[in-house]
């Protein structure tokens, strides 16, 4: 735990903050009984898992294991360090956070993310001077007004105006005494590649600011207003800017999108802004590069549960091979995806301006999923003979293989089949022959897109099962920890981990009335606190009866331990095996020098 923000101000912050809400802003959520649920952020699922519990405040996800209260949700799925969770959440909370005594290392980890994103926030405004007051702005204004885009839109997006020239954010971050060596860092100027200095990577551009959820300037885009080249210019990646989780547009999109259940997945900043300006707020687009799995994953989090992800596409050759690539990536990620392709010589920004929203919605209503889209192009352009067939089949059979759902592979395998008149087990044979290496074909077979970070547990016996109950039970039924402190049974686990646990919860409920999220902050490592929210989370019904049952089940497992040493020993003495007698016996000594203890213990 940072040792530079008070014990009191996290507790203050926790107590301040709620899980569903924070969790809520990334990944839909539907209650189920006392619990939320919703679609695990942190692995690949088609039925929902991943359990938030806002009366516990925590969450764990039942498929992949993950799990938490809101300081390790921030931490994993926002990659945020402890004290930037803690910040983020002081600041949204209106809690005030005192930061002094950091250490060096603190102070430089923090610093360094948040000086970037400073200077981001920094180069924003002046960008935004830039287009709104500077002489040089005029030009870039007129050429936002000519492409149809409001005041409205310019304020919301932030939009501004690199001027033309080499130094002039150079100038105006040493002017108020800003880093330039990390403004280096942000990506926001360049070395000279002879001599020394640095000149600004933007120049003579519109800038389009790209915010993450939490509305931070993470990067910029920028594109030229002539025929100049590169047409488009983005940051590079920085400590806050990861450009396969990055999309423009997604912090104004999440409403619309869970309201809609759909997300339109366009490729260019106006496309984005056109989008937005008639109404259709379910937008983000791609910076240029190709959707990845983290994205996938991202947007299946922003539309729920059943909901999918249009993809527009400027014109049907590209729109083919953008399907293409991005198949397999929706198919894994198990994101229903549609391909809307808009007549030829049309981008989303020009249909919409030339036609409106009303047929931009109509023509996405006619969108084909992304197989039957590959297939009818296949067709489209190998015809139906025979070797039209054999190429069709070639063309496909990757994204085939690609279908993760073992179901749905078999029926577009068979729809495939239908469409050319090829026999399906041949087809099938085809497409199977494809699989690279043993290890895919056996996820083909496998339960499809479970992701297995880790290795499979261990085999665990009666007596970790019982401990594991008894932790669970701890959690669930607190007022059992009087006795199971009084019967001193936490002596008798066999499991370091749970045996751990299980003293963090007598410590900690005897300080903090069963307070589950601030018990789950006591350990750094992720597995114990998913541990604490599994268990915490486990459906069962507990009532005193069963707790009592429970105890006396484990003493009895003592008891019979205690016999079976005591029976080893006997034989050992039997058959003369001194050395077994030994290891044996001291066995036997371990353990009652144990009990000894708790009981000199006990009577202080
Ligand atoms: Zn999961």
């Amino acid at each position: 735990m940072a040792a530079y923000i008070p014990e009191e101000k996290i507790t203050a912050i926790k107590n301040a903050s709620d899980i569903v809400d924070i969790v809520s802003e990334t990944v839909s959520l539907r209650r189920a009984g006392r619990n939320f649920l919703g679609l695990c952020p942190f692995h690949t699922e088609k039925t929902p898992s991943f359990t938030v519990s806002p009366d516990k405040q925590i969450f764990y996800c039942f498929g992949c294991g993950a799990g938490g209260n809101v300081f390790s949700f921030l931490m994993k799925h926002g990659g945020l360090t402890f004290p930037e969770a803690v910040n983020m959440l002081a600041g949204r909370y209106g809690i005030d956070l005192p930061t002094r005594n950091l250490s060096h290392h603190e102070k430089k980890k923090l610093t360094e993310r948040e000086t970037i994103l400073t200077l981001n926030s920094e180069a924003m405004s002046f960008y935004r001077d830039c287009l709104l007051s500077d002489e040089q702005g005029k030009q870039a204004k007129g050429y936002l007004l000519k492409r149809g885009m409001t005041r409205k839109t310019i304020d919301e997006f932030k939009l501004g105006f690199a001027p033309d020239g080499w130094d002039h954010l150079v100038r105006h971050f040493r002017s108020c005494r800003k880093p330039v060596e990390m403004a280096l860092q942000a990506g926001l100027i360049v070395s000279r590649k002879k001599g020394e200095g640095h000149y600004d990577r933007f120049r003579n551009r519109i800038i389009f600011p790209i915010f993450n959820g939490q509305n931070q300037t993470v990067g910029f885009g920028g594109r030229v207003m002539d025929d100049a080249l590169p047409k488009y210019l983005n940051s590079p990646e920085t400590p806050v800017y990861n450009k396969s989780r990055s999309l423009y547009g997604l912090n104004r999109a999440r409403q619309k999108c869970r309201e809609t259940q759909t997300v339109y997945v366009v490729e260019g900043y106006f496309d984005l802004l056109s989008m937005h300006q008639f109404g259709i707020e379910n937008t983000v687009a791609t910076l240029g590069t190709s959707l990845t799995a983290d994205h996938v994953q991202i947007l299946k989090g922003f539309v729920g549960e059943g909901g999918k992800a249009a993809l527009v596409y400027d014109s049907d050759q590209a729109g083919i091979k953008a399907a293409q690539r991005s198949v397999a990536v929706f198919q894994k990620g198990m994101l229903e995806a549609r391909i809307m392709v808009l007549p030829k010589g049309h981008d989303p920004d020009s249909f919409l301006m030339a036609y409106g929203p009303e047929d931009f919605l109509k023509a996405a209503a006619q969108s084909m999923g992304m197989i039957p889209f590959m297939v009818e192009s296949a067709v489209e352009k190998h015809g139906l003979s025979i070797d039209g067939k054999v190429r069709i089949v070639n063309d496909l059979k990757s994204a085939m293989l690609a279908i993760g759902d073992p179901v749905a592979r078999s029926l577009r395998v068979k729809h495939l089949a239908e469409r050319l008149g090829v026999d399906e087990t041949v087809l099938l044979q085809k497409i199977q022959r494809t699989a690279p290496s043993p290890a895919k074909a056996t996820w083909l077979q496998g339960r499809p897109g479970v992701i297995k970070a880790s290795k499979p547990p261990p085999v665990r016996g009666e007596t970790y099962r019982l401990e594991r109950q008894m932790v669970a039970m701890m959690l669930q039924f607190p007022e059992m920890i009087a006795d199971i402190k009084r019967r001193r049974l936490m002596d008798h686990f066999t499991d370091p981990v749970l045996a751990e646990i299980g003293r963090g919860i007598i410590d900690h409920f005897a300080a903090a009335d069963s307070d589950i999220a601030g018990l789950v902050s006591r350990w750094d490592d992720p597995e114990k606190k998913a541990m604490v929210a599994r268990l915490s989370l486990t459906d069962e019904h507990w009532d005193r009866d069963g707790c009592m049952n429970l105890m006396t089940q484990f003493e009895r497992t003592i008891r019979r331990k205690d016999k079976a040493l005591q029976m080893r020993i006997e034989a050992a003495e039997k058959s003369g095996d001194v050395d077994l007698l030994a290891v044996l016996l001291r066995e036997k000594q371990q353990q009652a020098r144990k009990t000894v203890e708790k009981q000199s213990g006990a009577n202080h």
